[in-house]
């Protein structure tokens, strides 16, 4: 099993999807595809909320997961339909009813152990060559959603990968891969193309925001290579991280 994770940029609109379908429909692998929100979905769904409790969020955790959670439900039944559209037979899995969490929403802990069952149990029953489901989002056993964290997608992809002995981990990014500094701002900026776990971790501990911060120790754990490749580009080879 590989897995495949796709940020909100790679799904802003219907470009952005099918060229999801491109790059799925070029790979051989069991595939787990990650995807998060459209766009600045959760940006929105953050501002109704934000709007509804007089921009006091305190208190509001639970709705805010409730709300907050739907812009990866719809994002992925989006790709999935897309991908059946083109003939790319695929299972849509609510990850809200197999990762389990704690109740601390807007950073919810993952119950690494009943998790692993639950997700080992329903890939056995629901066989497929490629699995959609969502990033950031969880779920607690008396079926509440929470969420991991913003930008919580590319963890949510490490999890995954961790819990299914993966062979490797994608991160399809607007950018070419992980840069030696943030090519806005500083036009030396160039590619890195190997890394270790070790300098990655280095490097997101500087601030550098390519990469959630959490991604990188269950992918260590477990020595799966982790792959920073641009998704307009998937022919170029990006940024490889390893042991
Ligand atoms: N959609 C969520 C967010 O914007 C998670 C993610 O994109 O990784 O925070
Ligand atoms: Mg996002």
């Amino acid at each position: 099993m590989v897995v495949y994770k796709f940020g909100g940029a790679s799904v802003r609109d219907a470009e952005g999807i099918r060229n999801i379908g491109r790059i799925i429909g070029q790979t051989d692998e069991q595939l787990m595809v990650v995807v998060s929100a459209m766009g600045k979905t959760t940006n929105a769904l953050e501002g109704l909320v934000r709007a509804l409790c007089d921009y006091d969020l305190s208190g509001f955790d639970e709705l805010y997961d409730q709300v907050v959670s739907t812009g990866e439900l719809q994002s992925t039944r989006i790709v999935s339909a897309y991908l059946n559209h083109c003939g790319i037979d695929n299972e849509w899995i609510d990850i809200t009813q197999v990762m389990v969490t704690d109740h601390a929403y807007r950073r919810a802990n993952v119950d690494m152990d009943l998790t692993q069952r639950q997700l080992k149990s329903y890939l056995k029953t629901h066989p497929a060559k490629v699995y959609v489901t969502q990033g950031f989002i969880a779920g607690t056993t008396d079926g509440q959603r929470t969420t991991l964290g913003r930008e919580g997608s590319d963890y949510t992809a490490a999890l995954l990968a961790n819990l299914l002995d993966a062979k490797s981990v994608t991160l399809w990014k607007d950018v070419p891969g992980v840069m030696s500094a943030d090519p806005l701002q500083d036009s030396n900026a160039r590619l890195l193309p190997n890394l270790t776990y070790e300098e990655t971790e280095q490097i997101l501990s500087h601030g550098a925001q390519i990469i959630h911060p959490k991604t990188i120790a269950p992918l260590k754990e477990k020595k799966i290579p982790l792959y920073v490749k641009p998704f307009l580009h998937p022919e170029e080879g990006g940024t490889e991280i390893r042991n």
